[in-house]
């Protein structure tokens, strides 16, 4: 099934504001809880579909993604970017943000805590690492395999922060129920709030006996080789986001994202422009005159081209379909080969006298015609 446009699922527009985004995205979520709408399938996409939108829109790196890439931008090849990864455990913990510190379903519905067994999710944070890829690599695509330094899980107590027997005690403020209750008074009457207890975090326990690797903290600094299959036709400065990937969480927690930073590296040859390639090819005036065939490099090679007679300076010839593909297109571009005629700087005397001989001849006098494009006209199409 083709995605819903996020802004369409929020019922904002494209230059909604921040504060616009997260009011809306509010309201759905509110109206589509699953605690408001016990087994209602519809509903339950609908709010999972709300927290998707909202998680992209809510970002700017990720929002700006989808801006100009669309939905393709946040999959490009197997990458897990737009936030369709996100489980019911996930959407519960971004109501922190957007509820301003309290989750109003603990106290108005009372599901959201055991849904999430009440406990807070630490996220690791983002990595960001540059990954150098040459003109052919782009053209083909390719699979990196990249070493990344990382936090980990620690290898001593698996992330847990404590280490041996009787590592947790109960915790004292909530007596092991995780959850600290509270009566207030609302306009709606007497209400009794229920929030997670800030001294377990939520998990009914503290830590007895810290782990002495890791001080408590359940990371430390670790490697990982990652493949990461790169899609043909990306360009440098473009980012790509591998879920899942980037620093582990404090005390089992869940990782937070690696961004990939295409950077190109300058081909001597070819230029690139867009999804063509540009190479200028010089060739003497004798070879430009009698006609001659010629090599021009390629991103995979060599083509073969043939220069007419009497081929011009400055004409641009098109090699279809030899330039780099699109991202997720079967779009191809070309390879423009700008023909240059070499004017000869040094001459012997030999030289001299023939070409003295040839500076009468009627043939040698300019005579611009159909063919040949003027000045004018090749600045009209460049500018267009
Ligand atoms: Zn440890
Ligand atoms: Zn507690």
């Amino acid at each position: 099934m083709a995605k819903r446009d996020y802004y369409e699922i929020l019922g904002v527009s494209r230059n909604a504001t921040e504060a616009e985004i997260k009011k809306a995205y509010r309201q759905m979520a509110i109206k589509y809880h699953p605690d408001k709408n016990p087994g209602n399938k519809e509903a339950e996409e609908k709010f999972k579909e709300a927290a998707e939108a909202y998680e992209v829109l809510s970002n700017a790196e990720k929002k700006s993604r989808y801006d100009q890439f669309g939905h393709q931008g946040m999959n490009g090849a197997g990458y897990g970017g737009g936030g369709n990864h996100m489980n019911m455990e996930d959407i519960f913990s971004q109501f922190g943000d957007i509820f301003g510190g309290h989750n109003p379903f603990e106290s108005f519905f009372g599901g959201g805590q055991q849904r999430s067994g009440g406990r807070r999710v630490n996220k690791g944070t983002n990595l960001r690492i540059k990954v150098k890829l040459d003109l052919k690599e782009i053209a083909n695509g390719v699979e990196k395999k990249i070493k990344v330094s990382k936090k980990v899980a620690c290898h001593t107590c698996h992330g847990s922060g404590a280490q041996g027997n009787n590592a947790f005690n109960t915790c004292p403020n909530c007596k092991g129920s995780g959850q600290i209750r509270r009566v207030t008074n609302t306009i709606l009457g007497q209400m009794q709030t229920v929030t997670t207890c800030n001294v377990c975090n939520g998990e009914g326990q503290v830590i007895a006996n810290t782990c002495k690797t890791c001080h408590g903290s359940g990371i430390e600094q670790g490697e990982e080789t990652i493949n990461i299959p790169i899609p043909a036709g990306v360009a440098d400065g473009m980012q790509l986001n591998v879920s899942g990937k980037g620093n582990m969480g404090e005390r089992n927690g869940i990782p937070g994202d690696l961004f990939i930073v295409i950077d190109e590296v300058e081909d001597p040859n070819l230029k690139r422009d867009g999804d063509n390639l540009l190479y200028d090819l010089y060739i003497t005036f004798v070879d430009a005159t009698l006609g001659t065939q010629v090599e021009v490099p390629t991103v995979d090679g060599k083509a073969k081209i043939k220069i007419d007679a009497g081929t011009q300076g400055g004409k641009v010839l098109r090699l279809k379909g030899k330039g780099l593909p699109r991202v997720n297109s079967y779009h191809k571009g070309d390879l423009l080969v700008n023909i240059n005629v070499w004017t000869p700087q040094q001459l012997s005397a030999d030289e001299k006298k023939i070409l003295e001989k040839l500076r009468d001849s009627e043939n040698f006098k300019p005579k611009p015609g159909k063919g040949d494009k003027s000045f004018f006209e090749k600045m009209k199409e460049f500018f267009n």
